[in-house]
């Protein structure tokens, strides 16, 4: 899925070379929590090639935005708290928390990965 009601290809797209290969499953999960949260959601991230992934991420070359299951929401504070807890009432397995730092710059990652070898779920981590 390229798009959805909410979210363009151009935001959905890898940085590097605009493929963007989300996971259907994934983005039905984020168009609820779109609806429920009520309001626009700016992402700073969501599918990542292979390649873009492993200069961008300490996850490598496999990381879940290379499966098309994980946004970067740029967020914070209430809004930030807000959709923390839709995101774990939907079923978001795997939330990232980046609230220090510049204001604009603040994000939660949000996927819905199962767990595996070398990865626990659900899990939260800061970056
Ligand atoms: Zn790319």
């Amino acid at each position: 899925m390229e798009s959805s009601t909410h979210f363009s290809k151009n935001e959905l797209a890898c940085k590097c070379c605009g493929n963007a290969k989300m996971e259907d499953g994934f983005m039905e999960r984020l168009e609820e929590l779109r609806v429920r949260f009520g309001k626009g959601m700016r992402l700073s991230s969501a599918f990542r090639c292979s390649e873009h992934n492993s200069e961008v991420s300490k996850t490598g070359k496999r990381g879940p935005h290379t499966t098309g299951r994980a946004v970067d929401v740029l967020t914070r504070g209430k809004d930030a708290h807000r959709l923390i807890e839709l995101a774990t009432q939907l079923g978001f397995t795997g939330i990232g928390i980046k609230q220090n730092g510049s204001h604009e710059k603040r994000f939660l990652h949000l996927d819905d990965l199962q767990e595996a070898e070398g990865r626990p779920r659900p899990w939260v981590w800061s970056y």
